[in-house]
Order: structure tokens, then sequence, then C-alpha cells
């Protein structure tokens, strides 16, 4: 079988996450649901500590440093706020939350940097 166009592969995962989304009762935004689904893509293609498309380290050094924070995390802090605003679905929401942050892939896939969620140093003053 060919794999996918991008495009293709991008509406079966947003659809897989509908089906996902509706079986457990619960309504997302569209917006959260394709970036959940574009989250997933990314975890598979690039596995945390993935340097298969990491620029070289000298072009890495002229880059101006800048904090990053992945999809994946970036979609959990989507989830908390919607969890926030509709607290009827705030189990679900957080629920898959959790699961964004454990998708984090760590690390930019472009450029190494760390992701800069505070879920990775999960302390006593520092919770999620
Ligand atoms: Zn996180
Ligand atoms: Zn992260």
């Amino acid at each position: 079988m060919p794999e996918p166009t991008p495009d293709r592969r991008r509406a079966l995962a947003v659809a897989a996450v509908d089906a996902a989304v509706h079986a457990s009762g619960a309504w997302l935004d569209l917006s959260v649901r394709q970036a959940v689904a574009d989250a997933v893509l990314d975890a598979i293609d690039n596995p945390p500590g993935s340097t298969r498309e990491q620029l070289p380290a000298d072009l890495l050094a002229l880059l101006p440093p800048r904090s990053y924070l992945s999809t994946a995390c970036e979609t959990a802090r989507l989830l908390e706020g919607a969890a926030i605003a509709h607290p009827d679905r705030a189990t679900e929401l957080r629920a898959w939350r959790d699961r964004m942050h454990q998708r984090c892939r760590l690390s930019h896939k472009f450029t190494g940097r760390p992701c800069a969620c505070p879920c990775h140093t999960t302390t006593e003053e520092n919770p999620r």
C-alpha cells in the first residue's frame, strides 16, 4: 500500500481522534482535535531524542536562543485551558492533557532544544 499523502494522513489522524473523543462522550473544538492529531503524528514521526532532522551544530550555534514548547505540551496547555472553561468535561480533558504531556518528544526536531514545559521537571513547587 502506498504511503498516504500528508493531507490524507492528517485527515486520517483527525478522524481517529474524532472517533476516540466521540466514543468517550466528550466534545472538543476542531482546533484542539487537530492539535491532538498533529501532536500524535509528530510523536510517531519524530520519537523522543531523534536527531534525524537536526541542523548542523555550526548553524545551530548561530541561532538566537529561544525557549521551545513542543506541539504535544502546547496542546496539553490548550486542553488544560479547555478543562477550566468546561468544568463538566474537565475529567476527560485532563486525561487527554496528561496523554499529550506524555507524548512530548522532549527536544525540538530541528534544533534539539529541550522542551520548556514544566511537566518535564515536576516538583513540589512546580506542578503540571
Ligand atoms: Zn508538557
Ligand atoms: Zn514537553
